[in-house]
């Protein structure tokens, strides 16, 4: 596997990039990966000549109070991970290299889909998301970028914005990695306990009941509610269980949907999200 060239100013990076040719696939992080990062830079890899992989834990994504200060960071585990399935680059900048001249005067409203669900908890967060993420865009010129399903709200958004602003750029989804007993692989779950990590089999589990129940003709309302009881059942605080059209993220009653979970387990806060098809009553 080739050792990926790392850079950390926009200078290395241009120079970096103009060694390569073809297509260019971006996958855009927070560090701390795990297989679910690792998996989007192997589908990267099938629609682009390269990929580069960002390290960046993005302020702007954050609200105060928020993790932003404890967020794991360990940029040489990073590299070695990227090792293991290949990349030809890593960007890994400062927030002053991102934002050189201190917050952006121009911003992007990601409209009504950031305001629902995980936009209601964390109302500042998508415009963040999509500050910087068409910042890499421009910054990197990719022609392909993977995001994962693991986000799916954000999934959503970053289409819809790339849509909405014909942004040059080919966006492509790739699937929730999990860890054997069903958890959602996450940076965040460094925070968790043992036994908070035993909690945290809860949101899975509870996908799954929803999708049982799902299949055996429940309403989305029973859906809901049997998702919900698997989380009580293990005493996790739930922020949200929603079943919502998966590309406006509006509540749906029937059809196709994604239900989604977000719950604290202990402080930390997760979420998990499943397609389900929903007969309606
Ligand atoms: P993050 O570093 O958490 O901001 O995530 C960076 C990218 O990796 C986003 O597109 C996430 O959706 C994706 N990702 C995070 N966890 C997983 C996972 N378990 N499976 C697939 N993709 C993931």
């Amino acid at each position: 596997m080739s050792t990926p060239t790392v850079v950390t100013t926009r200078e290395e990076l241009r120079s970096a990039l103009d060694q390569l040719s073809g297509r260019l696939g971006l996958v855009m992080t927070m560090g701390a990966l795990h297989e679910g990062h690792l998996s989007l830079i192997r589908e990267a890899k099938k629609h682009a000549d390269h990929v580069m992989v960002t390290v960046f834990v993005n302020p702007t994504q954050f609200a105060p109070g928020e993790d932003f200060e404890t967020y794991p960071r360990n940029l040489d585990a990073d590299v070695k991970a990227v090792e293991r399935v290949g990349a030809d680059l890593i960007f890994a900048p400062s927030p002053e290299e991102v934002y050189p001249n201190g917050d952006a005067q121009v911003t992007i409203d990601p409209g009504p889909t950031a305001k629902v669900l995980e936009g209601k908890t964390r109302p500042t967060h998508f415009a963040g998301v999509c500050l910087v993420v068409h910042k890499m865009f421009n910054i990197t010129g990719a022609d392909v970028a993977v995001f994962g399903q693991k986000d799916a709200q954000q999934l959503a958004i970053v289409r819809q914005m790339v849509r909405d602003l014909d942004m040059p750029i080919e966006i492509i989804g790739a699937p929730i990695v999990r860890a054997e007993d069903g958890l959602a692989l996450s940076s965040r779950n460094t925070y968790l306990s043992e036994a908070e990590r035993q909690q945290a089999l809860s949101l899975s589990q509870a996908l799954k009941a929803g999708k049982e129940a799902a299949s055996q003709g429940a309403t989305a309302a029973q859906v809901k509610e049997q998702a919900s009881t698997v989380l009580e059942n293990q005493n996790v605080r739930i922020d949200y269980v929603e079943l919502v059209d998966p590309v406006s993220f509006e509540s749906i009653e029937s059809g196709e949907g994604v239900l989604a979970i977000a719950a604290y387990v202990g402080d930390t806060r997760l979420i998990d999200n499943a397609i389900v098809e929903v007969q309606g009553a």
